[in-house]
């Protein structure tokens, strides 16, 4: 029996916490990634990029996204290296010019 434990309009982020996961130990599986930022023929909604985890793990998944989640959001503002637009914490791409710190 599987849970779904996250879902976000940003498949940046559910790969992000899908790695997250896997780090902690947990078995995940990401579900409609490649289909998000498509064509747009199917409700934006539907293609949301979803985490699933097994139902065994679903509370220590909640818990990490969670923490994980917060700490991202306490992160201090950062300035974009590339164009020098101030970005919140909480993002880790450049709103602005598409700058990340991964592909950095
Ligand atoms: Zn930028």
């Amino acid at each position: 029996m599987m849970k779904r434990v996250y879902t976000s309009a940003t498949p940046m982020m559910a790969s992000f916490l899908h790695d997250v996961l896997e780090n902690a130990g947990i078995r995940c599986i990401l579900k409609n990634y490649f289909l998000s930022g498509g064509t747009g023929e199917l409700p934006v909604n539907e293609t949301w990029p979803e985490l699933w985890v097994q139902e065994a793990d679903e509370t220590r998944a909640l818990a990490v996204i969670r923490l994980t989640l917060e700490a991202r959001t306490n992160a201090p503002d950062w300035t974009c290296p590339s164009c020098h637009e101030r970005i919140e914490g909480q993002f880790q791409a450049c709103w602005n010019c598409g700058y990340t710190a991964e592909s950095a």
